[in-house]
């Protein structure tokens, strides 16, 4: 069996690196804990340890897991809101985990965020019009009137009438102001978008129309999406392929289907098992229900950090890490149970 690294260079190989967009190694996110009147660092919040994984060009890879498991944490790093603790982020080719701001610029570009709550990303006081031409005016691309036709195409594209534009952000409702924050994330021609709960704070039903509109635009611009969510009926809609996280480790990577018909990791197997039949046909699955909470990532447990609530837990669990490895094609588990 192999680890996870050797397999992603393995795996990168026969997809032929070129396919591969964003390939994120080892990445690690530690906040410091302040304390006392010097503010001395007394530990630290390990949000992301040691997460791998990549992302296929025009695909869109789920990531999930409950609240607090580092999945937005590790979007965010991705597209350095946050500076990696450690790890690689080979983007386009290029490791940008730790270049500086003023070489990062052209990645700006690249790679966009939609953030669960659009309301507070809008500027309040400003027109529709004036925020989707705004990415223009920085970056000093196109005459005005240009910018007027792009912004009137933008808002058509994610189903808006383009005479909407004179609007401001409270004039609109949640899913109409998450389409605006989709246009915003369209308007540089990104490569990589990453959704950032993007469809959690909105109605099951827009939610089905947002996730149709960010399913037309992939096909229509070739866009590559990491789609972060806690639902995973949600993320099963959407992905190609999906990794499972908890309390800062990727537990499960692999194709939607392999993950919903053979899930291997018992954490993914508890989360399948609440979600509701959506068909007849599947299969059903015998509810888990895991004890207790999830560990504070400040003190995160020793060997198997899921080995407080694991159903399937032995000795061995408490006390090594398991690696992720791959235990058929394209099917990663970071499990002792298949060792
Ligand atoms: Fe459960 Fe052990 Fe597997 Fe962790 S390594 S998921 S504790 S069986």
């Amino acid at each position: 069996m192999s680890t996870v690294t050797e397999d992603h260079k393995k795996n990168a190989k026969s997809e032929t690196t070129s396919d591969i967009l964003l390939e994120v190694k080892g990445l690690k996110k530690y906040f410091p804990i302040k304390a006392g009147i010097l503010q001395r660092t007394v530990g630290h919040v390990k949000a992301v340890d040691d997460v791998s994984f990549f992302i296929k060009k025009g695909e869109t890879f789920g990531l999930v897991g409950e609240s607090g498991c580092g999945k937005s944490t590790t979007g965010r790093a991705i597209i350095r809101l946050y500076e990696p603790t450690a790890g690689e982020i080979i983007f386009d080719g290029e490791n940008i985990a730790n270049i500086p701001e003023k070489s990062l610029r052209p990645y700006r570009k690249d790679i966009q965020m939609v953030f669960q709550d659009p309301y507070s990303s809008l500027n309040p006081r400003k027109t529709v019009g004036t925020i989707l031409e705004e990415p223009f005016r920085v970056h000093n691309l196109y005459s005005k009137k240009e910018r007027k036709e792009r912004v009137e195409h933008l808002l058509e594209k994610v189903g808006l009438n383009p005479s909407l534009r004179d609007r401001y952000p409270h004039e609109f409702s949640g899913g109409q102001r998450q389409r605006i924050g989709i246009a915003r994330s369209l308007t540089l021609n990104p490569k990589l978008i990453i959704g950032d709960e993007p469809v959690s704070a909105l109605d099951v039903s827009i939610q089905s129309q947002v996730l149709n509109i960010m399913d037309d635009l992939q096909k229509e611009f070739g866009l590559t999406y990491l789609f972060i969510a806690h639902d995973l009926a949600v993320v099963k809609h959407i992905s190609d392929r999906i990794g499972v996280m908890y309390l800062g480790r990727m537990m499960e990577v692999t194709d939607k289907k392999t993950l919903y018909r053979n899930p291997l990791h018992p954490y993914t197997q508890a989360l399948l098992s609440a979600i509701p039949k959506s068909h007849p046909s599947e299969v059903k699955r015998e509810r888990i229900i895991l004890k207790g909470d999830v560990p504070s990532p400040a003190n995160p447990p020793a060997g198997c950090v899921f080995h407080t609530r694991c159903p399937q837990a032995m000795d061995h669990c408490k006390q090594a890490v398991p690696m992720l490895q791959e235990l058929e094609p394209g099917h990663f588990v970071a499990c002792h149970l298949y060792e």
